[in-house]
């Protein structure tokens, strides 16, 4: 069984370049297999989605909202990189025998070990990090220098050349694996066609089919290794999924300013004077050399110790305010952090009362926020669980518009001219074990235990998602009834966390670069 990630791929742009006859590979996939949209986590962003993607449970039981993520006891942002996220299907396979590949996954780190091959994913901290260890030198050899990310410029051509380099090594690296593995079961994860969403959609709201338009180009290559791919693994069990889907997006709506306007969140004038005279320092450097440059500047003329705790964005939003001290905590009751369509609340209170007649005015202030502002939105109840997860989601259900954490814009409802996840992703299933037609209500929890009953082996009883309707009617897996047991994983191989402060905070300046944090 092969499971093959390819990071915010979506059939808007998949179905517009078949028809046009530009994607055989895919064109060919999508004929011979079962498919359909797979829904992504609240929220929809690389982690949780991954993370609930391997074990096949919902953020709520994983208490993980982000790569970074609000905590509402201590009300800072947390990182989530050395979290030990337990049960992943591939633990599951090792636990009852088998063996497995896992290639670029994020989140896969910290692992315990497993009878097969990890090769640790960006944005992980470290620059090189595999299980067993012999493998990156390994890995490093075959395909001539093998990155965890790439390092240029987006809006670059060097960027777009690295990253149709990175998928050329990212397919060639992953083969390597399997063949040399022989694995019971393998996962990897292209995220070139992710990145190269963020950074080169453009205008239109399906960019065109062009060889001088950089999404395009990734997806292309991204084809011909998949047509390879599916000639090598003709007789095999082949799942191709996505974590979440990609769009357009033309407007961003600002619940923080909402939940101000209502007096559920109140603002300092001014915050901490050195972070203040730090920010205008990066004012002035930004104007000079525009945000992207502005890390690589700064480390070069100041002490790293000083730069690492500068707020990068321009934006106050919900990082920037809790680390420039705006947020006036003991007149706020509800914040909101921001994670592209969901809109994450938390209540502050302790006390459970308390805290859902807080989230009670956060809703009803959203809905008629949203409403004025003309935008359907859907609430999901997330239930108080860890520090981290949010009381309730508002999830924006109109296309091409997303949700923003910042307090300091003026409207509700603010232009942009941006590109960023969809709710869902893609799910392609072929192979002996697998129909062909469509197969609906798919949901990205719903993969582990659908992988894990195809290879006859039980599922850990702590997943949330279900066995999908995708079996041929002879086929094997279609003759048994899914089997769950109590599932205990050994001790994670925790060494080599995040050490420090100064090394979070450059996790945290990596993660604004990417756009997960403002
Ligand atoms: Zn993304």
């Amino acid at each position: 069984m092969i499971v093959l990630g390819l990071d915010g791929a979506t059939f808007t742009l998949v179905d517009a370049w078949v028809d046009a006859g530009h994607l055989p590979n895919f064109a060919r996939l999508r004929e011979e297999s079962v498919s359909g949209d797979l829904e992504s986590t609240v929220p929809e962003i690389t982690v949780p989605a991954w993370p609930s993607f391997a074990t096949g449970r919902d953020p709520t039981t994983l208490d993980m909202y982000g790569f970074s993520h609000f905590n509402r006891r201590t009300r800072e942002n947390d990182l989530s990189h050395d979290e030990f996220v337990p049960g992943k299907m591939w633990d599951a396979v090792d636990d009852q025998g088998g063996r497995s590949v896992v290639f670029n996954i994020p989140g896969s780190y910290p692992w315990q070990a497993i009878d097969g091959t990890i090769i640790a994913a960006a944005p992980e901290y470290k620059e090189e990090y595999s299980h067993p260890p012999e493998r990156w030198d390994e890995l490093v050899d075959l395909v001539d220098g093998y990155k965890l990310r790439n390092d240029e410029e987006p809006g670059t051509r060097a960027y777009v050349d690295a990253s149709v380099d990175l998928v050329d090594k990212r397919f060639e690296a992953f083969e390597h694996f399997i063949q040399a593995e022989d694995p019971d079961l393998a996962v990897g994860l292209i995220r070139g066609t992710d990145r190269i969403a963020h950074h080169y959609w453009g205008a239109e709201s399906v960019p065109p089919a062009s060889t001088d338009n950089a999404v395009f180009e990734v997806y292309q290559r991204v084809d011909e290794h998949l047509g390879e791919f599916l000639d090598e693994h003709d007789d095999e069990d082949v799942v191709v999924m996505s974590d979440h889907g990609f769009e357009k997006v033309r407007e961003q709506f600002a619940p923080n300013r909402v939940l101000e306007r209502a007096g559920l969140v109140t603002l300092n004038e001014s915050g901490d004077s050195t972070q203040a005279a730090l920010g205008s320092l990066r004012d002035v450097a930004s104007d000079v050399l525009g945000k992207l440059g502005l890390l690589t500047f700064a480390r070069k003329v100041v002490p790293a110790s000083t730069v690492a705790g500068l707020p990068t964005g321009d934006n106050l939003g919900l990082d920037n305010a809790i680390s420039m001290g705006r947020i006036d905590w003991d007149g706020t009751e509800v914040v909101v952090d921001q994670a592209q369509k969901t809109a994450l609340v938390y209540a502050l209170a302790d006390d459970a009362d308390e805290a859902a007649d807080a989230c009670d005015r956060a809703r009803t202030a959203l809905a008629d926020a949203a409403a004025d502002a003309g935008i359907d939105v859907r609430f999901e109840d997330l239930g108080r669980g860890g520090d981290h997860t949010p009381d309730l989601a508002m999830i924006v259900e109109t296309p091409e518009v997303h949700v923003t954490s910042r307090f300091d814009v003026d409207a509700d409802l603010v232009d942009v001219d941006t590109s960023g996840h969809a709710r869902n992703g893609i799910l392609l299933a072929r192979g002996p074990s697998f129909r062909d037609g469509d197969v609906e209500d798919a949901h990205i929890t719903d993969i582990a235990p659908t992988v894990l009953h195809a290879l006859d082996y039980r599922l850990p009883e702590t997943m949330t998602g279900d066995v999908l309707d995708v079996f041929a009617p002879d086929s094997e897996p279609a003759t048994r009834d899914p089997e769950t047991y109590a599932f205990v994983g050994e001790d994670a191989i925790t060494e080599g966390g995040v050490d420090g402060e100064e090394q979070e905070d450059e996790v945290k300046d990596r993660l604004r670069e990417l756009g997960y944090l403002e």
